[in-house]
């Protein structure tokens, strides 16, 4: 009998993709759902980085391009990481991917040995731990001594560390729980990685979400931590181009030109015509994108007033990103025997209300559910109710 690749079978499908294609099955069948599920912003890619699009494919732009991806959005990305972030990089320490998904696979297959040990605070995106494990890496989960606010500290990360850790995931704000850093927390961690010699994979895709504080990037912090990290961001959440999959890494040269050789054999670079989007999108569609950041605020605090009036319904206050999660373990007893209770939860929730949600499992947490608030206003008041009659039929 034919098998397939060992690594095939420890593998488990991503949630938040899986339950988006639920809803889009049961849209076409004529269902109507609202989608708290897969965290997609609802607006549109700015325009003016459509149309640059758009020339691109009449003046021909589509040839094979360099692999780490167009000079001129790798100088729109350095002035962006400049200016927003203080950050000083080269073009070439800049390396374009299909999405931040792809960035996060190039570092750890450029970073991470077989056997090698990456450290994953919990709760964690859903991704994270499978894709260690794709490259042969072993993910470590961190569950900080006191999860009132879902960030961890050097004290957490101390007993987790041995001679073969060699990775730390950090994502500021975080996806599910929105966990914002301050630079002091930032500044503890960074020098635990520091003493410890432990690489930093910084997620920063929801870098422009930030709601209380201002964002600090940690390579920022110094010129050591800067090249012990590698810089995780996209277009994809903050100019609104999921589909057209835009990611990068900043890192150090070696980092980079290493990615880069890899990245060479595995897709070359991404579409050309995304690229020039991208770079429309950094280099004139700021006023656009920082407009939208004033509606997403109002979403969260809407989602969070109709929070507090659901029965031991608890959450942290995110700070950042544009989720929501929900401790929902009160009712457990309602879903007793029912395997997962946050797979239960939401799949009654789905098949009662038509309300999809992401079950806490998938971010380590099963006591939890995740929304996503990257909805129009009417839908998530509809939404959030909805969810509100549920909860008060348990
Ligand atoms: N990152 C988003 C989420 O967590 C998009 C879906 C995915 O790639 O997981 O919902």
């Amino acid at each position: 009998m034919l098998s397939l690749a060992k690594r095939t079978e420890s593998l488990t499908p991503s949630y938040t993709i899986g339950i988006s294609m639920k809803v889009a099955e049961l849209r076409e069948q004529g269902k109507h759902v609202i989608n708290f599920s897969v965290g997609e912003p609802d607006f549109n890619v700015p325009e003016k980085a459509k149309e640059e699009a758009i020339t691109a494919i009449r003046e021909n732009r589509t040839k094979y391009d360099k692999v780490p991806g167009l000079v001129p959005l790798r100088k729109a990305i350095c002035e962006k990481l400049q200016q927003e972030n203080h950050l000083s990089y080269e073009p070439e320490e800049i390396v374009v991917t299909n999405g931040a998904k792809q960035a996060i696979m190039n570092t750890l297959n450029a970073l991470v040995d077989p056997g090698e040990e990456v450290l994953v605070p919990v709760p964690y995106w859903v991704s994270y731990p499978e894709m260690i494990k794709l490259c042969g890496g072993v993910p470590v989960f961190v569950y900080p001594k006191d999860h009132k606010d879902y960030k961890i500290c050097a004290g957490d990360l101390e007993p987790y560390v041995t001679e073969k850790t060699k990775l730390l995931f950090l994502n500021n704000p975080s996806n599910p729980a929105g966990a914002l850093y301050d630079k002091k927390e930032l500044e503890d961690i960074a020098a635990f990685c520091l003493e410890k010699q432990i690489y930093i994979m910084s997620d920063e895709v929801y870098e422009r979400f930030c709601f209380d504080g201002t964002y600090t990037s940690i390579g920022s912090l110094s010129r050591e931590i800067r090249d012990m990290t590698v810089l995780v961001n996209g277009l994809s959440k903050a100019a609104a181009m999921t589909g057209l999959r835009i990611g990068y890494t900043a890192s150090t040269k070696k980092i980079a030109s290493a990615i880069s050789a890899m990245q060479g054999h595995l897709t070359s670079h991404p579409a050309t015509i995304s690229q020039w989007a991208a770079y429309e999108a950094l280099k004139d569609c700021k006023d656009e994108i920082n407009a939208q950041l004033e509606v997403y605020r109002k979403r969260r605090d809407l989602a969070m007033k109709y929070l507090d009036q659901m029965d031991k319904i608890t959450y942290i206050r995110p700070g950042g990103a544009f989720y929501v999660f929900i401790n929902a373990g009160a009712y457990r007893e309602a879903f007793k025997g029912a395997g997962s209770f946050s797979v239960a939860f939401c799949d009654r929730l789905l098949e009662r209300e038509g309300v999809a949600a992401v079950p806490g499992i998938a971010f380590g947490m099963d006591d939890y559910f995740r929304i996503s608030y990257a909805l129009g206003t009417e839908e998530l008041e509809e939404g959030l109710q909805k969810i509100g009659s549920f909860i008060k039929s348990l």
